[in-house]
């Protein structure tokens, strides 16, 4: 028997073996890396042998990487230094609730219909306050995949002098991770699960330079950005994951994933005419495309796909279980449809019938659903 087909790698990619081997010889380390004794000593090497790992992934020296409990602590930490500073915080519409939720004080840079961060009206939030300012586009979005213009927005952030900060967890495996941090970037984020690392690891890095200090201070770990005894096994999987990410982008693991979302796109169009392709015009993260079925919602769609055995989400996981309309597809302005769309993201393991077996069970949902009466979709 087949278990279920998993189609949201975006929410968390599957534990890749590399990492898997780095956790399990990481578990038994006795020691706590601040101990000066030798075993703490033997603790300390693990977690800077991974530092060095995840920095040269990057591109960057070690010393900038600073490890977090994931994406979302990295994330608040960059956004409440920004703010400790008196720094305005111009964040994209489209960013994840832990950056849009991490401040009262976000002012949101609208995107445009395409899902890309809108520059003339960055520009002009910019020009019309002189206050300094940090600005936080992510790198691809995780319900679109729209790849966003960074190095257009670093030009920008450069002429107005404001702090770029970038959200780029949905990178690793899909984008090169190398030159990313070479923006003139002041802050980015990585995830370990959503490199095929274990969950509970994730990265700040500072390539500049700029020190927004801890939210949680306690005991100084991480050269004080980060307090807590540093979770081993998860950061060294983390590592691993990310090198072996990388190797397998390199070596085409990239280029399969965008023929196999190329193949449900294209069977799409003929199976499912009514189905709608989000930001289709856009450049994308290969793995992903986010798809819209006018007047059913998309929970509905969702457990259908369930039932049918094919894991997807709507826009993006919900931490509630509950599926609340997206506020990335609401920003783009897709109206009643961001209230109809599902993500479909491969993973790094997805099987070569991954799109027929998506298109039949695809397909039979929209059939099914359509022979309904019109649900309402909420407002
Ligand atoms: N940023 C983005 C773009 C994400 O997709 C996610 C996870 N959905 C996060 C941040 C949060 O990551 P974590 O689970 O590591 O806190």
């Amino acid at each position: 028997m087949t278990g279920p087909l998993y189609l949201d790698a975006n929410a968390s990619e599957p534990l890749r073996p590399e990492a898997r081997r780095a956790v399990i010889e990481t578990l038994d380390t006795v020691g706590n890396p601040s101990s000066v004794h030798a075993v703490g000593r033997a603790a300390r090497r693990i977690l800077e042998e991974a530092r060095e790992r995840v920095a040269a992934a990057l591109g960057v020296a070690p010393a900038t990487v600073f490890f977090t409990a994931g994406a979302t602590e990295a994330n608040a930490i960059a956004l409440a230094g920004a703010a400790r500073e008196g720094r305005r915080l111009l964040v994209s519409a489209i960013e994840h609730d832990s950056v849009l939720r991490a401040s009262p004080r976000i002012e949101p840079v609208p995107v445009t219909g395409e899902g890309i961060i809108d520059l003339a009206a960055l520009e002009a939030a910019l020009a019309a306050n002189s206050r300094p300012a940090l600005i936080a586009v992510m790198a691809a979005n995780n319900e679109t995949g729209v790849i966003q213009p960074l190095a257009e927005v670093a030009a920008i952030c450069a002429r107005f002098g404001a702090l770029l900060h970038v959200d780029a967890a949905q990178v690793p495996g899909r984008l090169p991770l190398g030159g990313l941090a070479g923006h003139g970037i002041g802050s980015l984020v990585l995830s370990a699960h959503k490199a095929g690392g274990p969950k509970g690891a994730g990265a700040l890095v500072l390539p500049g330079g700029w020190w927004p200090g801890p939210l949680v201070g306690g005991g100084g770990q991480e050269r004080g950005l980060r307090g807590g005894t540093e979770p081993l096994p998860a950061i060294a999987g983390f590592a691993a994951a990310l090198a072996a990410a990388e190797a397998w982008r390199a070596a085409g693991g990239a280029e399969r994933l965008a023929r196999l979302r190329e193949e449900i796109e294209s069977g799409l169009s003929e199976r499912v005419p009514q189905a709608l392709i989000v930001a289709s015009a856009s450049s994308r993260l290969p793995n992903t495309v986010a798809i819209a079925l006018p007047a059913v919602a998309a929970a509905t769609q969702v457990m259908a796909l369930d039932l049918a055995g094919v894991c997807v989400s709507a826009g993006s996981a919900c931490s509630s279980g509950k599926v609340a309309e997206s506020h990335v597809l609401r920003a783009m302005g897709l109206g009643p449809l961001a209230a109809s769309t599902i993500r479909v993201s491969l993973p790094w393991d997805a099987p070569d019938d991954a799109p027929p077996r998506f298109l039949a069970a695809y397909a039979a949902t929209a059939g099914r659903l359509a022979a309904r009466a019109v649900e309402p979709v909420p407002a």
